[in-house]
């Protein structure tokens, strides 16, 4: 079972991650908890590449073929292995990410980045939580950051805005509307346990917990 998070940055992906994985765990559920970009050695070195990178170094295109490089190494290394031993493999963004930032918010458009996706990665997850807050709250969080372990933050993709985390929540939602079975609008604005129960919802059919 394959089950992503996503959402613009700063409504709470990895924790949520986390406490799902502990959560199926806790079933005796093998799980794969990993994430993007990166969640490979060879991924996490494109990630590195991206988010450290002067803006404006590559162009929209660009850009979207690095995420999907990384995308694939990871995906060979990591996600497809997991899947194949019968893990519940958790990523925290996959795909979508791509499809919003840069397809929809950014200047890829989403033709470039279907066909490539197509070409390159040809999976898309069972499950797909898309983790909802205002964009000026997620903001406000993501800049606030006490997870050490998140890596560098105020990257130079957070430092884009406000009015980029508005259009990529807009984003978001285009992408759930298009795929109703697979993704799920998460209301992301409440404590973390509570948050955790409606991924839950979600989530305990589907892995058969
Ligand atoms: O989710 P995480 O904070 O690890 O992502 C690292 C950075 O890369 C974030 O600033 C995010 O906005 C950006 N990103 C992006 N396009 C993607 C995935 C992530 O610009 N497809």
């Amino acid at each position: 079972v394959f089950i992503t998070l996503e959402g613009i940055d700063g409504t709470g992906k990895s924790t949520q991650a986390r406490l799902l994985a502990e959560r199926l765990r806790a079933f005796g559920r093998d799980v794969v908890l990993t994430r993007e970009p990166g969640g490979a050695p060879g991924a996490e070195e494109i990630r590195r590449l991206l988010v450290e990178g002067e803006p404006g170094r590559w162009s929209s295109e660009t850009e979207t073929l690095l995420f999907t490089a990384a995308r694939r190494d990871h995906l060979e290394r990591v996600i497809a292995p997991g899947l194949a031993r019968g893990a519940v493999v958790i990523c925290d963004r996959f795909a979508d990410s791509t499809r919003a930032y840069q397809g929809l918010a950014g200047g890829s458009g989403r033709d470039f980045v279907d066909r490539l996706h197509a070409l390159a990665i040809g999976i898309e997850p069972d499950l797909t939580l898309i983790l909802e807050l205002a964009p000026d709250t997620a903001l406000a969080r993501a800049s606030s950051r006490s997870d050490a372990s998140a890596g560098p933050r105020e990257d130079r993709f957070e430092r884009k805005g406000a009015d980029f985390q508005s259009r990529l929540a807009a984003a978001f939602r285009d992408i759930a509307a298009a795929a109703p079975e697979r993704c799920h609008l998460i209301d992301a604005n409440a404590a973390p346990d509570e948050v955790a129960a409606r991924i839950w919802a979600r989530v305990e059919r589907l892995a058969g917990a």
